[in-house]
């Protein structure tokens, strides 16, 4: 079954009971933060910056230890997170350019398209980057708004600069398939997305429609910029004040639920799309112990915070260190939705229901880490293979091959510091058999360049 018939055999088959249906959907709400490290919130160690709102939602719902993106760049986690699905399935390997003509392509079900026919209404508010043409925008792939960016903020003169941004466009905002201004002012960014997404909020709220809200910030990827309010004010310098005001922004939106009395009906989820972006020195985050950070598949690169929050369905003041990733979100989100996963199509997530509830525990890690379309290493229980890694960046050194491996205990070294491979040559064995069968029943889609 293509895509086109399930959503339309979906959509029938509830038309009749829709009413009733929508009444009983939970709200679902994606909070994904750009470039936030694993140790930049108070309720994950660090020790200025203030995130009162971030640590309360900790208190009130979940918190994750063990939580990863699917990549540790943009383009490809943000790929990852609304498909469900390795971003190499799709693709969507690599960040996309202001001159790139690639995208997310028709044969892919992201998340507001797999709720729709279950009458949700869906808003994308901020930083898209999932390909900037017509045929990629989110209202083309089953967002009923979009206002936002539609790729980074540092991809315009004059925070980019050499031949292939000139003569370059400048920085389009947009609402919907519309650039509504050029080169925005970056500092009202945070507030203006906060204001489109509780107006979003509200509206579905009044009409009485389930709604999934995607707000993907743009910060705190570099270039920062905080508003007027927070400027100068967080002890941790410009990027705390950025972080802060994303805290800010949470503490609305929740607020948001509140008011429109929908609170306890909606399922809030916070993370990261990867890791801190350390060669901006100051400007970048902070991993806390994890080695590395963004373009890395050390686990700085792709561990994240994750934060899930929904009042008397999820028990308050848990830690887990259950695994999760942003692949999950899709079959979660469709589970809570009561929706079957659309068929024919290979997943690589599943429902984290059961794992937010505490109905189910001891659930086994089994992550693959790539670069563009290289697979670098595999996670599988506690351990992890590496085959190939890079630090930082794929700047100097480079990309070193791993031959042999190296491996590492992460419950026992989070860090990533003592390699275990010759102690253990049957776990070794084990992890490249697990890569070796990957890669044969992979199937890889067209490169969206
Ligand atoms: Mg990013």
């Amino acid at each position: 079954m293509n895509r086109r018939t399930f959503l339309e055999t979906m959509g029938g088959g509830l038309a009749a009971a829709s009413p009733a249906l929508a009444a009983s959907k939970p709200n679902l709400v994606i909070l994904f933060a750009d470039d936030l490290g694993y140790g930049d919130l108070g309720c994950y160690g660090h020790p200025t910056m203030r995130t009162p709102h971030l640590d309360r939602m900790a208190v009130e719902g979940v918190r994750f230890t063990q939580f990863y993106a699917a990549a540790p760049v943009c383009t490809p986690s943000r790929a990852a997170l609304l498909t469900g699905r390795l971003p190499i399935r799709s693709g969507l390997t690599r960040v996309l350019f202001p001159y790139s003509d690639g995208g997310i392509q028709d044969n892919e079900v992201t998340i507001a398209e797999a709720l729709k026919p279950a009458g949700y209404a869906t808003a994308c508010v901020g930083k898209w980057h999932l390909g900037h043409l017509p045929q990629y925008l989110p209202t083309r792939h089953g967002f009923d708004r979009y206002f936002g960016i539609p790729y980074s903020n540092d991809m315009a003169r004059p925070f980019a600069t050499g031949p292939r941004y000139n003569p370059g466009p400048p920085l389009p905002l947009m609402r919907n398939e519309e650039i509504i201004e050029t080169n925005p002012d970056q500092a009202e960014l945070t507030p203006r997305y906060t204001a489109e997404a509780t107006a979003f909020i509200r509206d579905a709220a009044r009409a009485r429609k389930p709604f999934f809200l995607y707000l993907p910030y743009t910060f705190p990827h570099v270039p920062l910029f905080a508003s007027a309010r927070f400027q100068g004010k967080s002890a941790r310098g410009l990027y705390g004040d950025v972080v802060e005001e994303i805290d800010w922004s949470v503490g609305e939106i929740l607020g948001a639920l509140r008011h429109n009395k929908v609170d306890r009906d909606t399922l809030v989820m916070f993370t990261s799309d990867n890791g801190p972006w350390l060669i901006k020195k100051e400007e970048g985050g902070s991993a806390g112990l994890l080695r590395e950070g963004k373009g890395s598949t050390w686990e700085g690169g792709m561990r994240e915070p994750f934060l899930a929050r929904w009042p008397g369905r999820i028990p308050a003041g848990t830690v887990s260190a259950e695994f999760g990733s942003t692949m999950d979100l899709f079959p979660t989100c469709l589970a809570a939705a009561g929706l079957p996963l659309p068929p024919g199509i290979a997943y690589d997530g599943q429902d984290l229901g059961p794992y937010l509830r505490r109905e189910k525990s001891g659930r086994e890690a089994l992550l693959y880490y790539y670069s563009d379309t290289e697979l670098r290493a595999v996670r599988k229980g506690p351990w992890k293979l590496h085959v190939a890694s890079n630090a930082p960046w794929d700047g100097p050194p480079g990309v070193q091959k791993h031959d042999p491996p190296l491996l590492f205990h992460l419950l026992h070294d989070p860090s990533e510091r003592y390699d275990l491979a010759a102690k253990h040559p049957d776990v070794v064995r084990e992890l490249l058999g697990a890569i070796e069968e990957h890669r044969r029943t992979l199937t890889p889609g067209a490169l969206q360049r």
